[in-house]
């Protein structure tokens, strides 16, 4: 498979993979460290991501297994799910991932079996009236679930923490911890050469998708989004890496069109709540249309949906109230 590769900065390398899904295409980046290499995410584990990558690093003059350090943004399946791969292919490389991405991976690992027998699922389905009795469980799941497009290492040579500066080669990384998108995601700042590699937190185009799940049922991960937008502008960046879409330059702006972009959302969803209390499923269908869609697009909605209503209500605007094992919300 011949690979699309970038020089992007000096000895930056994006290399485009390709995915068998939407959005259709993962960024990952190959960094020359002079003497060592260091490769931010892995794409996906199919035979074509694999081998495009295989071609990338021929095309710089180098193997897999002449890779030094694998980074990985966070644990989705498009941006660790070759690791195991990388690191069978090459033993060397040291791996490293954010604990709390550690944990994710093997909590996906161990849910085998369809939903409907996993009961938590169906409590957090219910609770928040999602109509889960109406759909097949299988079309619940994406297509390379339980399957070897995901096969993340389950445990990292290191975890990544807030702060860390790892040397490889002549570079310094510095890892910057931003919960959001995934509550260990982290994003890569190279400060000499005022560089920023992103994974999924600034996307230019898109949004980065922010929500609760079965899985993962409590906290507050959109309050941590937005913490995490203004994290970032802390730091003097020239050049923007993310995961998706082109390259760009102005980091704040993009951050902060992300935090406006998610006021407003909740201002829309307070507004449907302000005379009748609502359940996430509800005010999800009103805000992103409830015509025909596939039951994974309804599903995701409803997770972020549900991720705006914790937030305001956790900052005072809404409250929960609980009717017959239902939650709906009302804005305050
Ligand atoms: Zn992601």
């Amino acid at each position: 498979m011949p690979a699309k590769i970038a020089e992007v900065h000096p000895g930056i390398y994006e290399i485009f993979l390709p995915l068998p899904m939407r959005p259709t295409i993962i960024n990952v980046y190959l960094v020359d460290c002079h003497g060592a290499w260091a490769l931010i995410d892995t794409g996906m584990n199919t035979p074509d991501s694999v081998a495009t990558l295989e071609d990338a690093f021929s095309q710089v003059g180098i193997r897999l297994e002449d890779l030094t350090v694998l980074f990985g943004t966070h644990h989705h399946v498009d941006h660790f799910g070759a690791s195991s791969t990388i690191k069978r292919r090459s033993p060397q490389v040291t791996a490293l991932l954010h604990q709390l991405e550690t944990e994710r991976i093997n909590r996906m690992l161990s849910l085998g079996g369809p939903i409907s027998e996993r009961p938590e699922a169906m409590e957090f389905f219910r609770t928040n009236g999602f109509p889960i009795e109406k759909h097949p469980p299988e079309a619940m799941r994406p297509m390379w679930f339980g399957t070897d497009m995901y096969s993340p290492l389950d445990r990292p040579d290191r975890y990544l923490n807030d702060g860390d500066v790892v040397p490889v080669g002549d570079r310094q990384f510095e890892i910057v911890w931003t919960p959001g998108h995934a509550p260990g995601h982290c994003v890569i700042y190279l400060r000499k050469e005022k560089v920023m590699i992103v994974g999924d937190h600034l996307l230019p185009k898109i949004t980065p998708h922010v929500g609760l799940y079965p899985s993962a049922p409590t906290g507050n991960p959109l309050g941590d989004f937005i913490n995490s937008q203004m994290k970032v502008q802390r730091f003097d960046v020239e050049l923007v890496l993310p995961a998706h879409g082109g390259v760009f330059h102005d980091h704040r702006h993009r951050a902060n069109q992300l935090i406006e972009h998610h006021r407003y959302r909740e201002a829309e969803m307070l507004d449907l709540v302000r005379r009748r209390p609502k359940c996430a499923f509800e005010v999800a269908s009103q805000v992103f249309g409830d015509e025909e869609r596939p039951i994974a697009h309804v599903m995701a909605a409803t997770f972020e949906t549900l991720a705006h209503l914790e937030l305001a209500r956790i900052e005072g605007r809404a409250r929960r109230i609980d009717r017959d094992g239902v939650a709906l919300y009302q804005a305050v």
